[in-house]
């Protein structure tokens, strides 16, 4: 199963992308967490890729091709991949089919995750991120058990800087701008999967595997 999630920073995309990948035994690969090792790592992808991802624009296409054509060509991802934040452009679109066409590959499904504007600020800046072990909380909708650690690995949480109230304004308008245009790009080929980012974690995770499941048995 090849899947890719679309949708605005802070529908849910890496939450959701966590449980598929769990349920259909594949490998969850997000290019905002690959650059943010890089980043934390300090190698020179990680340096380049900095300057754009502070200021929450689009790290240039031939970079965040080039490191997704290396890790889909991994191992563990030749039986399915479940990719989140990739493509986040026309541009990155063509090249993912260039990249899957040259394996014998395709796109399963494409799902949507849908929030209003308001909704997704509130997720995003009360998102905190374990910087050890990467795990996703939120101060109010999914806290840690105790305030401020992660229940995982007892590391400090953080704020990601790009999650602070100025970055967010520009993420989105570069989501909207940018990359909501794959949504009809994928609309007319019958793979896109409209889900209402909305609800629960639960009730997200449940439409999705019930739609995938109607659709490929
Ligand atoms: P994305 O990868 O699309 O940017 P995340 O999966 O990181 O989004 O979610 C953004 C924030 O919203 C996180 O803090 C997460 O805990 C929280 N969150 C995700 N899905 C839901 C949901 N269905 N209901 C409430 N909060 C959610
Ligand atoms: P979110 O889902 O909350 O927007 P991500 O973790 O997916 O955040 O991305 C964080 C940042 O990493 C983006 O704002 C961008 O700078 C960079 N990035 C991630 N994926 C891509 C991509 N496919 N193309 C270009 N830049 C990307
Ligand atoms: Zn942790």
């Amino acid at each position: 199963m090849n899947l890719t999630l679309l949708g605005a920073p802070g529908a849910g995309k890496g939450t959701q992308a966590n449980v598929l990948a769990i349920h259909y035994k594949i490998p969850h690969i997000s290019t905002g967490d690959i650059f943010r090792r890089h980043l934390r790592e300090e190698t020179p992808l990680g340096q380049k890729a900095q300057e754009y991802m502070v200021q929450g624009k689009l790290v240039p296409d031939d970079i965040t091709e080039a490191m997704v054509d290396d890790r889909i060509a991994l191992s563990d991802a030749a039986l399915g991949f479940v990719l989140d934040g990739f493509p986040r452009n026309l541009n990155q679109g063509k090249a993912l089919d260039g990249m899957l066409a040259a394996r014998g590959l395709f796109l399963d499904g494409v799902i949507h995750i849908a929030a209003p504007y308001d909704l997704l600020v509130e997720r995003l800046v009360g998102r905190r991120i374990c910087p050890a072990c990467g795990a996703t909380y939120h101060i109010r909708f999914d806290p840690p058990q105790a305030a401020g650690i992660c229940n995982v690995c007892g590391t400090n949480l953080v704020q990601r800087p790009d999650d602070r109230l100025e970055t967010v304004e520009t993420r989105l308008s570069v989501y909207r701008e940018e990359t909501a245009p794959l949504i009809a790009f994928y609309q007319v080929r019958g793979i896109l999967l409209e889900i209402d980012g909305t609800r629960s974690v639960e009730d997200v995770s449940q439409s999705i595997i019930q739609q995938l499941g109607a659709r490929h048995g």
